[in-house]
């Protein structure tokens, strides 16, 4: 089934709801939106000349042409590349040609980036809302073209904390189990709802477009084109019962928002994309209520492995709720999750393992990447390359990426649990922690910290939380750490920049 279906069945039953807004204005009924859709697919395969399963690139900031594009591209049988307006030129060049893109739709002001850096294989970089770009749709509308589930429709760049970014390849079939999955679990929506794209529409924040226009929601981007705290707290006034997805940073920086925003017109604040920290999360239960539910996937099962309710994170009275705070929550309905060993076998309940998951929501490989498909889905499960043990209720407890564990004198350490442990200092903002190599015990483990506290104060923290060998060796005080445009620390580049500051082997 394609997707472009539910913006086609939303046009004609609720024509007057109003499907997109930029601020405080609504830009699009669903009616305008659909027929929109339906022009540019038009113009795409008649005027571009593109065939079912070519791939066309949005590098655009958050904007509502979003959804014309994402659905005028479905609708054609086409596949969507949307691709994050921050990365550099060479970085979305490499997307480009890595991608086979023919077209490219890019925000003004980055076309000439673009075209510095454009493969050979780019036939048109088209500048949205540029005189160009309003006369695709003046296009006759076309019919849907009709795919299967297992049709391309979203090549999904990952992040790329290491090394090249891989195209995870979302179908049809993976974006709807997503969405029912969002809808049915993490965040229930009703008509007229609202989403609000702050953090980028090209990664985490699309992907929860769907499910809003499958429930006749309003998609809202800010003026800004981001994340901008008292632009939002304005943005709820006006959208009442809105969601908006978020990673830990801009959560953080909503709970430092001054007393007077008031948060009771979120519906949900969808908080993911990297660990939630349980100091982080009870300020934010203090500050906005039963409002925040948390998910955990990753580019290749989008956003959806497992997901801790809202019910879940603010159930004070439950005997085990600050355990079940600093978990990932529960597996969603649609897919299979396990904690398995090297050789892939299921570990005991309690047991720490590599998680794999399997089921519809999963992709069926990297684009051109025969082997790291391969890899990752040996065996027909996804491996995450994230650690974590299950708890004798089915709660996934999330350590870390297995490449960021750190082996001290033989024995594991997992920089989460003593990153959690000094979080909870109350002057510390932020703390990454890291191996650094080390000739007597082989890694030694570092704390980086953001804000005001002496290492007498986070040691003493330590040995009063955690057995000893796991207490930091060394404390480096920073005003930032490195983080990707997605606001993801990077524990690459900050072992890099431990080995430059400490000389070590
Ligand atoms: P990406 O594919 O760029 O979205 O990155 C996915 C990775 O982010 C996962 O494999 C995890 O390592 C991390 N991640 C996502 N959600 C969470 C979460 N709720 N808690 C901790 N880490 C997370």
């Amino acid at each position: 089934m394609n997707l472009a279906l539910w913006l086609s069945r939303a046009g004609l039953s609720h024509p007057d709801g109003p499907a997109v807004a930029f601020g405080t204005g609504v830009t699009a009924t669903y009616a305008q939106a659909a027929l929109r859709a339906a022009r540019l697919a038009g113009a795409l395969r008649a005027r571009c000349g593109l065939g079912i399963g070519d791939r066309v690139a949005i590098v655009a900031k958050n904007m509502p042409a979003y959804l014309e594009l994402l659905y005028g591209i479905w609708h054609a049988g086409l596949a969507a590349v949307p691709a994050n307006a921050k990365l550099h030129g060479a970085e979305l060049g490499y997307i480009l040609d890595h991608s086979g893109a023919r077209v490219c739709f890019v925000s003004k002001g980055l076309e000439s980036e673009i075209a510095a850096h454009a493969p050979k294989t780019l036939e048109r970089l088209i500048v949205i809302g540029s005189a160009e770009y309003e006369a695709l749709f003046a296009n006759d509308a076309i019919d849907i073209v009709s795919c299967s589930g297992e049709a391309l429709a979203w090549l999904f760049y990952t992040s790329g904390t290491t090394g090249r970014p891989k195209g995870a390849m979302l179908t049809h079939r993976v974006l709807a189990a997503a969405s029912y999955a969002y809808a049915m679990e993490a965040d229930p929506i009703g008509p007229g709802d609202a989403i609000l794209h702050a953090a980028p529409m090209s990664h985490g924040s699309g992907l929860y477009i769907m499910a809003h226009v499958a429930r006749l929601g309003l998609q809202v981007v800010p003026e800004s084109g981001g994340f901008e705290p008292d632009e939002i707290f304005d943005l709820i006034e006006q959208w009442p019962r809105a969601s908006m997805f978020a990673a830990p940073t801009m959560i953080k920086r909503l709970v430092e928002c001054p007393a007077d925003c008031r948060p009771e017109n979120f519906r949900t604040l969808i908080w993911g994309g990297a660990p939630m920290y349980v100091e982080d999360a009870l300020a934010a239960l203090d500050r906005f209520g039963p409002r925040i539910a948390q998910i955990y996937g990753q580019g290749e099962s989008p956003m959806t492995i497992t997901t801790l309710s809202k019910e879940d994170i603010a159930d004070r009275d439950h005997p085990r709720w600050r355990e079940r705070l600093g978990s990932a929550g529960r597996p969603y309905a649609c897919v299979e999750v396990k904690v398995a060993d090297s050789q892939d076998a299921p570990v005991a309940t309690g047991e720490m393992g590599e998680i794999l998951c399997r089921g519809d929501v999963v992709m069926p490989g990297y684009w051109r990447n025969e082997e790291a498909s391969a890899a990752t889905l040996r065996g027909g499960w996804l491996h995450t390359g994230d650690v974590g043990a299950f708890d004798a209720e089915g709660y996934l407890h999330l350590k870390d990426r297995s490449k960021d564990l750190i082996i001290s004198g033989g024995s594991n350490i997992y920089p989460r649990e003593v990153e959690e442990v000094l979080l909870t200092h109350g002057q510390v903002r932020e703390v990454s922690v890291i191996g650094r190599p080390d000739r007597e015990w082989g890694e030694v483990v570092v704390a980086y910290v953001v804000g005001d506290a002496s290492r007498t104060e986070l040691d003493t923290l330590c040995l009063s939380n955690i057995a000893r060998f796991k207490r930091p060796k060394d404390y480096v005080f920073v005003d930032a750490l490195p983080k990707n445009n997605y606001g993801k620390i990077l524990k690459t580049e900050l072992r890099v920049m431990d080995k430059n500051k400490a000389g070590s082997p």
